[in-house]
């Protein structure tokens, strides 16, 4: 039985070549599916080359094809990304045409403005919607997936100027501020396009933001001009917004856009391809992680793909290998002893001639005619014609081992023993123990994220047993354990909780999210049509909740079934969620803000009439601290030069903080605390040290803001005090 929404993604696949096609034994592997997505991007940009295939509006930078492909991946995995990039779009070129660009290299500019943020389809959902500043992890996470991103476009032929605009636009953001280049090593496209970028996510609110009016926007770019931007850029915007007005930012892209026809609604074939590249891009970021590079061959072998990782591995690049015939030569295969290998040994051949997948230890040349030690591991990518249409080899350098591995039949036999028989998801066991460490971390820590699990149980299951026999009640089981497992991409771990009842967890997800996803699991259940029995039609019922401190697996669990039993109640079909009577609130009733990790309070004792603001003015002058607000009793001021969205730099200097000081008479109505001060004690002031910008991580902002508290100490208090200090 197959489902035909899997169907309708492999109806994209072109049969192979021109060449001839070789039919195998083998069933189609999710990998199969997923990476013919990309066999069948490649092979598009191939074809599309030809000047009457291809559109003139694009000049030749882009197949059409593979370009509304991406747009709508893009669309699809998050439309706010979409609009942001057309309207990015939009100011890009409006600059770039005010400072004389035109013709290919301005429409290069516009692609590359609406494919900059390409990466993000294979973001973790936790990740790109995550409520909340992203943590060093996260942004590095980020940045390995713009780099896929770039992959990716050069996988597709797309030309040279675009990859290099969007390869220089992130080199800006991922600078190392002690070693970045200078503006004239980046493309004036990228510094029209980081600048753009800048104003429009400035013009909107962002989850830490609000929204800023455009004289602020342009007050606060030019603070960074030189450092962050492009002053030229700058001064260039100003002008242009001076002549023309502020560009209006509240739609997408100009309606007589000569590419506005691309982001016309996407059809049912279009939807799932566009379904179909979030995992391409969730697994490539796997492949990444794993191995050291991965290369396409087709069956006609020819080098389709040859990714970042090849060409270091391998010391040949793209350019060089991409198109080439394969030959056994090209990579000189010999065994583990130096024996080169026979032809018919060589994966591509021994593939082509039994269709099984292939694993060896081999000593290839690494393009400089040494032998480099490879772990190799190649698969057929098989159509649903059973043919074999690619070949995908992945390497793994085998003097990377510096982990100390645990044995391949030891891991074999756990996995064995934590999956389910029938639809090879986590089975309990498994499940309990993964809630069990989440619970176990989040119970830890003082600030924790939460996380959310979505109890599945499938409607009237009994029913379907009844109508079609067992036989195939148990295969719509293991199609529905599939379908969760291709509709999760963001590290949820799926598991079969008995019959037909099953739960994903999903971490790092909050109980909003969780909703939404539950959703999404839902519709395609919905949609679900199995081949073999078109009448058959199957829905489920969900119940969701969010942890909360001190959950035990069975409170958590118990409150997903509860949340699952009023959805039955009520009807069936849908998603019911149970918060927990506490709500989102923390057991201890603090607020919210007290657990922002970015966020340091103390309270420290000075003396009465210890002339505080002359101690404080040497403070804010040794500092350098600009001031931001100053009321009757409260000072705010910004210690460490300002990056609006860059990471922290290496020095205090360079790590942006606020620091407010509430002063005596104001703390107590602060706190809204009755006073306990006698007139004879000494005084205590509360300061807030909070993080602008993008901390490296928790630890380098408690590092920053707690030296900073401890020299305005050293300014404030008496040397003999500070033992009385918090
Ligand atoms: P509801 O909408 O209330 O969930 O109705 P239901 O029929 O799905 O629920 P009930 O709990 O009454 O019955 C579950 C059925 O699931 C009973 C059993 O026949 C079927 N089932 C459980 N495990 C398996 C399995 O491994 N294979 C098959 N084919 N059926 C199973
Ligand atoms: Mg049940
Ligand atoms: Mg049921």
């Amino acid at each position: 039985m197959t489902l035909t929404s899997d169907s309708a993604v492999l109806d994209l696949m072109a049969p192979a070549g021109n060449g001839e096609v070789v039919h195998v034994a083998s069933y189609p592997l999710d990998s199969s599916r997923v990476l013919l997505g990309l066999v069948n991007l490649v092979r598009r940009a191939e074809r599309d080359n030809t000047p009457d295939r291809a559109d003139a509006q694009l000049h030749g930078l882009i197949s059409h094809r593979v370009f509304r492909s991406l747009l709508n991946g893009l669309q699809f995995r998050d439309p706010a990304t979409m609009r942001h990039s057309q309207r990015v779009a939009r100011l890009a070129t409006g600059l770039a045409k005010y400072l004389g660009w035109e013709d290919r290299n301005l429409r290069a500019l516009e692609i590359a403005a609406l494919l900059h943020d390409l990466g993000k389809i294979g973001v973790p959902d936790s990740v790109l919607f995550k409520p909340a500043r992203l943590n060093s992890d996260e942004l590095r996470l980020m940045t390995q997936h713009y780099m896929l991103g770039i992959d990716v476009l050069e996988t597709c032929r797309v030309d040279p100027l675009i990859v290099r605009i969007i390869t220089d636009s992130h080199h800006r953001y991922s600078r190392d501020p002690r070693g970045g280049s200078t503006f004239s090593e980046i493309h004036q496209g990228a510094r029209i396009l980081v600048v753009a970028d800048a104003y429009e996510s400035l013009s909107h609110d962002q989850v830490f933001r609000r929204a800023k009016a455009h004289d602020e926007i342009l007050k606060l770019l030019n603070e960074n001009a030189g450092t962050q931007f492009d002053g030229n850029i700058v001064s260039a915007l100003q002008r242009w917004i001076h002549t023309y007005g502020p560009p209006a930012l509240d739609g997408t892209m100009a309606d007589d856009d000569p590419l506005m026809h691309y982001f016309m609604a996407p059809n049912e074939a279009e939807l799932a391809e566009a379904a179909n590249l979030s995992h391409l891009f969730s697994y490539l970021h796997t492949l990444d992680s794993l191995y050291d590079g991965m290369s396409i061959i087709d069956a006609n072998r020819r080098i389709l793909v040859w990714d970042r990782g090849a060409a270091r591995t391998f010391k040949r690049s793209a350019a060089e290998v991409l198109g080439v015939t394969w030959k056994p030569q090209f990579f000189g295969y010999a065994d583990d002893r130096g024996v080169p290998l026979a032809a018919s040994q060589c994966p591509m051949e021994a593939i082509c001639a039994t269709g099984a997948s292939y694993a060896a230890t081999l000593n290839m040349n690494n393009g400089e005619g040494e032998p480099v030690s490879i772990e190799l591991q190649a698969f057929p990518l098989i159509d649903k014609h059973q043919r074999l249409q690619a070949i995908a080899e992945i390497y793994r350098r085998t003097e990377r081992d510096d982990e100390a591995e645990t044995s391949p039949e030891l891991h074999a036999l756990k996995m064995l023993a934590s999956r389910d028989a029938l639809t090879r998801v986590a089975n309990r066991g498994e499940l309990d123990s993964q809630i069990e460490l989440l619970l176990k971390k989040f119970n830890a820590e003082a600030v924790s994220e939460p996380f959310s699990v979505i109890f599945v149980d499938a409607d009237h299951f009994k029913s379907i047993n009844d109508k079609h026999g067992h036989t195939v009640g148990d295969q719509v089981l293991v199609d529905l354990a599939r379908l969760l497992q291709h509709e999760s991409y963001s590290g949820e771990i799926i598991g079969r909780y008995g019959g037909e009842e099953f739960i994903v967890v999903c971490p790092a997800t909050d109980i909003e999210l969780a909703i939404r996803k539950s959703e999404r699991f839902r519709m395609s259940i919905q949609a679900m049509r199995f081949a073999d029995h078109p009448a058959l039609r199957i829905t489920a019922s969900f119940g969701v909740t969010q942890v909360v401190r001190g959950d035990t697996v069975a409170t958590l669990v118990g409150r997903a079934d509860k949340a699952l039993y009023e959805a039955k109640q009520t009807g069936r079909n849908r998603t019911c969620q149970l918060m927990s009577a506490h709500g989102r609130k923390s057991s201890n009733g603090t607020s919210q803000d007290d657990d922002d990790p970015f966020k340091f309070v103390q309270r420290f004792y000075i003396g009465i009439g210890q002339g505080i603001v002359q101690k404080l003015s040497g403070f804010i002058e040794d500092h350098q601290a600009k001031l931001l607000t100053v009321e009757p009793g409260r000072v705010k001021m910004q210690c460490g030069g300002g990056t609006i969205f860059g990471l922290w730099g290496w020095t205090d200097g360079m790590r942006p903080v606020t620091v407010e000081i509430v002063l005596p008479e104001l703390i107590n109505e602060h706190n809204g605390h009755a006073s306990r001060r006698s007139p004879n004690s000494p005084e205590s002031i509360c300061v807030t040290v909070q993080a602008k910008g993008n901390p490296r991580s928790e630890a380098t902002f408690q590092t920053r803001a707690k030296r900073l508290l401890a020299d305005l100490k050293s300014y404030l208090v008496p040397c003999d005090r500070s033992t009385h200090l918090k």
